[in-house]
């Protein structure tokens, strides 16, 4: 028997007595279908999904703060080690607190199974390792998360691994771009530096014509403006850290396995030759039926997750699950506010240009106006009348938002991305990309946006 707890299917509930059971809210095993009207809402499964209520009784989630669980005796850790029991062992491995977190994201995301890691920069790491090797190769958009553009440029070479950079907002770039050694296409949903918005079906239609999975980035738009498994995608990466924390408390990260690719075609050895770093197991061909469409979900916690070891803390995850609880009221107003400050900006003299994926005139705007109906997000990118030195005026001199390499705050922030995020990169690669020397970034927050009008205006001004 291969049984795993944690996977997002079975949903235990913890005590059984009959009071317990009263409070209890009876979550049905998971289905993959699209949300559906008579299903709970959007809202209303940010707040309760995934909570087993344990017996204390607890309206709040529990922190279990352990490194490890006692084994009732010999046997009971033997079978526990040979997965013939379900049971924790280890939270470098599985913890009740991040378990939470984890089916929250998969109900959330409309996935099969979740995976909570360190930080997304490891989601996303763990995912590449999980379904490539040396040899292989990757087609990714090349407007990317400057640490991610890095890991594909430098470090995943390194390893043997080759990324192939196409322009997101082309589908058949990403088809012309594909060989033989392809494991997975890769895109974010909105994307640094320039804000594009990568048309997530058209994608994936290319990767499964190809037979490959398409990996989603969507921490810019996070499951409440966007699930990107309804939209084809196969694996959804969502760094905590930002607007699903929402507070810059906590770093994060979650993979969710949408649960329907089939890896079995041949194009993924990883999945179906024996398994040295797991008893010789054939991920795609020897799991029982249940547990076949999460192969790639439980590979990512039982190789990279249980051997190289990026797990994240059960204080963390706690953050996050109380960040998912309001997400839908913050990314509203995220929204709404960045859609007021990007359409002034628009009409300011002393701005050059602005980008925002809700702009009507905004070159990503129908695609992103197709599948976004929930608000596009909160960040705007601008560029200064006067260039570089204007960018680097405005940013020391502005009130409010503060100057961070972060995004996603429920505080304003301002980065000019040309000489810290993207300074890795080459010129050559900044032009590509989109980056321009008078580009600044602005993650939008929750403070009143007349108050972030004015500030932006006094800088403005002076610049
Ligand atoms: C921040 C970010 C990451 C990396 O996540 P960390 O939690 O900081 O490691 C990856 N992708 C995008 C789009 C991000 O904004």
């Amino acid at each position: 028997m291969f049984v795993w707890k944690t996977h997002g299917i079975i949903l235990t509930i913890v005590n059984t007595s009959k009071r317990a059971n009263e409070r209890n809210i009876h979550w049905k095993p998971k289905n993959t279908a699209p949300m559906s009207t008579t299903a709970l809402r959007f809202e209303t499964l940010a707040l309760h999904a995934g909570q087993p209520i344990d017996n204390t009784l607890s309206r709040g989630i529990p922190v279990y703060r352990t490194a490890s669980y006692l084994f009732r005796n010999t046997e009971h850790a033997a079978n526990l080690f040979a997965l013939k029991e379900l049971g924790n062992i280890y939270t470098r491995l599985m913890n009740p607190t991040t378990e939470v977190l984890e089916a929250r994201m998969s109900e959330l995301e409309g996935g099969a199974a979740s995976v909570a890691v360190a930080s997304g920069t490891a989601a996303i790491f763990n995912t590449i390792i999980t379904l490539a090797e040396t040899g292989d190769n990757i087609v990714a958009s090349r407007n990317l998360y400057g640490g991610t553009y890095t890991q594909f440029d430098a470090i995943l070479p390194k390893l043997g691994i080759t990324v192939t950079f196409v322009d997101p907002e082309k589908p058949e770039e990403f088809e012309q771009a594909i060989n033989e050694r392809t494991r997975a296409l890769y895109i974010e949903t909105i994307s640094n530096p320039t804000l594009n918005y990568a048309p997530v079906s058209a994608i994936a239609d290319v990767a499964h014509r190809n037979g490959l999975p398409l990996v989603v980035d969507a921490t810019f738009t996070t499951p409440f403006l966007l699930r990107p498994i309804e939209h084809g995608a196969d694996i959804v990466i969502n760094s905590l850290t930002k607007w699903i924390g929402g507070h810059g408390s906590a770093i994060g990260g979650c993979i969710t396995d949408a649960g329907r690719f089939n890896w079995a075609k041949g194009r993924h050895p990883l999945f179906t030759e024996p398994d040295a770093n797991y008893h010789g197991l054939r991920w795609a061909l020897d799991l029982p039926e249940a547990l076949a469409p999460i192969a790639f979900a439980l590979r990512v916690r039982t190789v990279p997750l249980r051997n190289i070891g990026a797990c994240i803390s059960p204080d963390n995850s706690w953050i996050f699950i109380q960040g998912l609880e309001t997400l839908p009221l913050r990314m509203t107003k995220h929204s709404e506010n960045a859609m007021t400050v990007a359409t002034h900006l628009q009409k300011h003299p002393k701005v050059a240009w602005v980008r925002y994926p809700g702009l009507k005139g905004d070159p990503s705007y129908p695609a992103a106006a197709e599948d976004l109906k929930n608000g596009f997000g909160g960040m705007v990118v601008f560029g200064a009348q006067g260039g570089y030195d204007a960018a680097i005026k405005i940013i020391d001199s502005i009130r409010i938002f503060s100057h961070v390499a972060n995004v996603g705050d429920a505080k304003s922030l301002i980065l000019h991305p040309a000489s810290t995020s993207h300074s890795q990169l080459t010129e050559e690669q900044q032009r590509e990309s989109g980056l321009s020397g008078d580009l600044i970034r602005l993650s939008i927050g929750l403070e009143h946006p007349l108050d972030l009008i004015k500030a932006l205006d006094e800088v403005l001004e002076n610049s």
